[in-house]
């Protein structure tokens, strides 16, 4: 039977094709031909020893120096077991292996395979012991066994290739396999037409594909790359560039607003000039929503950038045009907060039909999960009467009962804390597609905007506005009483000076859980703190788990300056704006995320008082979480953040597969340092989608396309 590039894995693998559909989430020989090597090493070279660091993944071809057996009682079963040491040297070096085993035979077994003088691949983690580098339990494969070890060696290529290995499967099972399907396969599929190919200088697919596995010289592990690399671009960018040509031409209603209609009148009342990236990113908003093609506008603006005012003047352009406009938020605090700020920005204009109100206002609905039935009914009717023309929420907005009469614009505050499904379930509800704003205070590098919301118009707001204070961060060794001491005193002195403070728990209450428990938990530090060190002041909790109506009068005590401390989970992590807040302390602040620490971070600095970020953390010295604390106490640009972020994370993530087992989207292309091939993916996306929307001549383009729409990643595509 012919084998081919759609052939179940079996045809290639045999036996060991269960363990390899099932460990490494192959189904197919082609997925198989896609799994590539995650490095390759070259022939008797140790010298990378130098650049490694402990949990490093490690594979090296060595001559074995030195083999021996020695036998322990393990402590916890009694049993006796069986440690093997082997040394191999290389031209760089020598590196200790530890094997452990559990009975003697196949102890016995390892020091005849590894004679003195045999050649061996082995692959694992690195572990510094005794002042060494070793190898614990890697795989190995030694290849001495007929011949002589040098024939073994010649026999080997320079470069062998070495492949994640998961579960059972091992690398050299994977090479195996792999080498039989680059010869019995004739129909590896090539995405790129050939001119196009000719034109981008880069390999064809086939020859590509046997390069990337079966490489004699690192030029070819190059030139192999760059091409692979520009066809997982190409594919993400022609699913993108498809939907800018499906968007293009779908319309809506054209929203031109009106002279000395509510967004001019509201302009009058203002209390702050707008800064300039406010004035154009509105620009871009109001020339947007003038056109009958629906808006699809992400804004990125650092936190503190003045977001909030842009979106709602584009909000009351469409009110000034007979619309409605909504804006979502993703918590209820935040929603709270919004509908606050906005019926405090607007006054009478937001009073309609209400005594002392603005006839020609219009008024604000808030729809949240927790109002009270006739509440929530009232805020219904407003809505579906179209008298309520601004209308704020969380998810609850999203339920088939709430009935606009002409939804216009939808704005999505803080988008990445939503699903696809939200936004289109609210996208969905009118005949004609609302214009669409989404905004994110969480930067997101160009490339990856690029990547990911590639058929989105970016506006970005990097400035904040004027006046604004210093916000100066420090990481704080927990542990130190001397320290906490001085942070306790800092809020004291902050307060005493009229200002207001967080601290900034990762839990909520004490917990059994082991590898949680001695985290800072709110419940418990609001009465520590209340009692001990800020005794005298007022300090409230805020979480997640209180009623929302707690919620709120706590929040609302808090902006009104009647509490002095906020002690809370991140609830409090976007969008929340308390201006008068000068302090935040964070605590066990190795617990959260890059981008995380920085969203919190905004909540201070927004007045115009500077202030002070304190990072409490027991973390000790030289691991990856205290430098991603530095980092983040090193320098308040967002966009510079994301990078550090995206980078510990491991930027397969932003694809969100990368996890064993699962098929991995983007395998070789880095977001962030391919830029360039990004951008000419882009641009041969866009000419093919122009001439052949469909892809009709484009078969292998056209299915590589399907199976990416099919896959988790379109999700994340489509969060935009
Ligand atoms: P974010 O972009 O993080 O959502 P907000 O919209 O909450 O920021 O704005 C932060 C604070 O800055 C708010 O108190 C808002 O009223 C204020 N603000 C917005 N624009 C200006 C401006 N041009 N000048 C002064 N203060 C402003
Ligand atoms: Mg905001």
């Amino acid at each position: 039977m012919a084998v081919s590039w759609d052939s179940p894995i079996a045809a290639v693998a045999g036996k060991e094709a269960k363990k390899v559909e099932q460990d490494l989430g192959v189904a197919t020989v082609g997925d198989l031909l896609q799994h590539y090597p995650r490095s390759y090493v070259a022939k008797g070279s140790l010298s990378e020893l130098d650049d490694l660091e402990q949990g490093d993944h490690l594979s090296v071809v060595g001559e074995v120096s030195n083999a021996q057996t020695r036998t322990f009682v393990d402590r916890r079963s009694g049993h006796t077991r069986y440690r093997t040491l082997v040394t191999v040297k290389g031209t760089g070096g020598r590196l200790a292996l530890t094997f452990f085993d559990a009975n003697k035979r196949t102890a016995d077994w390892r020091i005849s395979e590894h004679r003195i003088g045999s050649y061996g691949l082995y692959s694992g983690r690195l572990k510094w012991f005794n002042d060494a580098w070793e190898l614990i339990n890697p795989q190995s494969k030694v290849f001495s066994a007929e011949g002589t070890a040098s024939e073994a060696l010649d026999a080997l290529p320079d470069l062998i290739p070495i492949y994640r290995a998961a579960g059972k499967v091992e690398t050299w099972h994977i090479q195996d396999a792999v080498a039989l399907a680059l010869t019995l396969v004739d129909d590896v599929p090539d995405v790129l037409p050939a001119e196009v190919a000719r034109a981008a200088d880069v390999l064809d697919a086939a020859t590509a594909l046997r390069l990337i596995h079966q490489p004699d010289t690192w030029q070819q592990v190059k030139a192999a790359q760059k091409r692979l690399k520009l066809d997982e671009a190409l594919v993400t960018q022609t699913v993108l560039a498809q939907r800018r040509d499906v968007l293009s031409s779908t319309t809506t209603t054209a929203r031109a607003g009106r002279d000395d209609g509510l967004l001019d009148r509201f302009d009058e009342r203002l209390p702050f000039e707008l800064t300039d990236g406010q004035r154009s990113v509105t620009d871009d908003l109001l020339a947007d929503l003038a056109r009958e093609r629906p808006m699809h506008r992400l804004l990125q603006g650092e936190v503190g950038s003045g977001k909030t005012v842009v979106a709602l003047r584009a909000m009351l352009r469409v009110v000034d045009s007979g619309g409605q406009a909504v804006l979502l938020a993703p918590t209820e605090v935040l929603a709270q907060q919004h509908e606050r700020s906005v019926r405090a920005m607007l006054g009478p204009l937001a009073e309609a039909g209400q005594i002392g109100g603005d006839a020609d206002g219009t008024r604000v609905a808030l729809l949240t999960g927790s109002l009270t039935a006739a509440q929530r009914k009232q805020a219904l009717l407003d809505v579906a009467s179209g008298e309520a023309g601004l209308v704020i929420g969380t998810h609850a907005l999203l339920q088939d009962t709430v009935q606009y009469v002409d939804l216009g614009l939808v704005v999505v505050d803080e988008q990445h804390r939503f699903g696809v499904e939200q936004r289109a379930a609210l996208t969905a509800r009118s005949d004609t597609p609302p214009h669409v704003l989404v905004m994110t205070a969480t930067p997101i590098p160009r490339t990856v905007a690029m990547t990911v919301f590639g058929d989105l118009e970016t506006s970005v707001l990097r400035d904040l506005p004027r006046g604004r204070g210093e916000v100066q961060s420090t990481v704080v060794p927990a542990g130190q009483e001397a320290w906490m001491e001085r942070v306790w005193s800092r809020i004291r002195e902050e307060v005493a000076a009229g200002r207001q403070a967080y601290v900034v728990c990762p839990r909520i209450d004490a917990t059994d859980d082991e590898e949680d428990s001695g985290l800072a938990a709110v419940e418990e530090q609001v009465v520590e703190l209340a009692d001990g060190p800020l005794a005298g002041l007022g300090v409230a909790k805020l979480h997640g788990r209180m009623a929302p109506d707690d919620k709120d009068a706590t929040m609302r005590a808090f902006a009104a300056g009647e509490v002095d401390v906020l002690v809370s989970t991140t609830v409090i992590e976007v969008g929340v704006d308390v201006p008068n807040a000068t302090v935040m302390v964070i605590l066990d602040a190795d617990r959260f995320g890059v981008s995380q620490l920085h969203q919190l971070r905004g909540r201070i600095g927004r007045g115009g008082h500077a202030g002070l970020c304190l990072l409490v953390t027991g973390v000790k010295a030289e691991s990856p979480s205290l430098e991603r604390l530095q980092a983040v106490a090193g320098t308040r640009d967002g966009f510079e953040l994301a990078e550090v972020d995206l980078r510990q994370r491991r930027e397969g993530d932003v694809l969100g597969t990368r996890q064993s087992g699962k098929r991995q989207t983007l395998r070789l292309l880095s977001v962030l340092d391919d830029a360039d091939v990004i951008e000419t993916a882009r641009g041969i996306a866009t000419d093919l989608v122009a001439a052949d929307p469909t892809l009709a001549h484009h078969r292998d383009l056209a299915a590589a396309v399907r199976s990416l729409a099919e896959s988790e990643a379109a999700d994340y595509l489509d969060k935009g």
